[in-house]
């Protein structure tokens, strides 16, 4: 924590929503992780703005999370304040939509189906919420957020807060300019703008329904923060895993899952330091059989 670091005027300047070392496994996707000092979960863009402001007045580190589906949480949890983002509105206006860093993408992407609005179908049924998928550029089935971002509203360490246009983001596979910034000093996207062109409704459902379907035979159900490794150039971290005969393979209660090698599964006592063990075997095995350095996709925060 920062020299000066006042844990204890943050809490009483946040005042009662704030909760004193919460668990933050019911917080991510993976259902793993020890406890944030503090945490306070923000239901609106005003409210995250001003939990930022404190935190930095307080010189107490700070982490923001959306869905925390792309996080895997340290057992022994995160010193200072965890944000979470709970501000959701989505508004629609002609071929564009605006929607808070809350929202979840999943959500944005089937109210604009329901509009006849095209651009964002391969987002149907990804899980996590607009700022995650912005920082991390989300995406799947030849579409990313680089696609069809615009701009967004971006809360700079400066405390300003700016529009954005897209090639402010320098976006790269699953990779933005915000991701490249070092934790703790990090900005933070308070809403997205996306550019959608209309398009046959029925057709936009089909499309739609066919990646929700493939979704749900391809990939397993469970705690999961879905693809743990990015794909190395010109293959795919899931295939090398599975043919380095790691499919199904345990460590404590994480395993690597049956039906795709790249998902991590929590099986319902894993501990962050299983699946970290997990991720690092799995990484030096196909080093040893295959000569390819796997990078990851996801993030680790907290205290390792
Ligand atoms: C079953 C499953 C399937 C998945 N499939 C895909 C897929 O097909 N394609 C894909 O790309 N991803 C996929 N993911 C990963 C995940 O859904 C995405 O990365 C998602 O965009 C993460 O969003 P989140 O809100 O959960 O981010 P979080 O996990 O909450 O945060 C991720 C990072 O972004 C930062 N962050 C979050 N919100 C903000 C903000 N507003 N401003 C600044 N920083 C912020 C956090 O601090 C953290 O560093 C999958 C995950 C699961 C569990």
């Amino acid at each position: 924590m920062a020299a000066g670091s006042n844990l204890d005027g943050l809490a009483k300047a946040l005042g009662k929503g704030v909760k004193r070392d919460e668990s933050l496994a019911p917080y991510t996707a993976m259902r793993v992780g020890g406890p944030a000092d503090l945490l306070v979960v923000c239901g609106s863009v005003d409210e995250v703005v001003e939990a930022v402001a404190l935190a930095r007045r307080h010189r107490v580190n700070w982490l923001l999370l959306g869905g925390g589906c792309n996080v895997l949480v340290a057992d022994r949890g995160v010193r200072g304040l965890v944000i979470v983002n709970r501000a959701t509105s989505i508004v629609f206006d002609g071929n564009t939509v605006c929607a808070e860093a809350g929202a979840l993408l999943a959500m944005l992407a089937r109210q604009a189906v329901e509009r006849g609005l095209g651009g964002l179908e391969w987002a149907a049924g990804l899980p996590g919420a607009v700022g995650g998928a912005v920082v991390g550029n989300a995406g799947a089935f030849e579409g990313d957020v680089a696609g069809v971002l615009l701009s967004a509203t971006v809360l700079g360490p400066d405390g300003q807060v700016v529009e954005r246009p897209n090639e402010w983001f320098e976006f790269d596979y699953r990779l933005s300019r915000i991701k490249r910034e070092k934790p703790g000093q990090r900005s933070v996207v308070l809403a997205a703008t996306f550019g959608l062109e209309p398009g046959d409704p029925q057709a936009l459902a089909a499309r739609a329904s066919e990646i929700l379907e493939w979704r749900r035979t391809r990939h397993p159900s469970g705690a999961t923060m879905g693809s743990t490794f990015k794909n190395p150039p010109d293959g795919h971290a899931g295939y090398l895993i599975e043919q380095a005969g790691l499919r199904g393979c345990f460590i404590g209660g994480a395993q690597i899952s049956e039906l795709h090698g790249n998902f991590f599964m929590n099986t319902g006592d894993a501990t962050a330091a299983d699946v970290l063990a997990l991720i690092e075997y799995a990484r030096t095995e196909v080093k040893r059989r295959f000569d390819v350095d796997l990078g990851l996709e996801i993030e680790l925060v907290g205290e390792w």
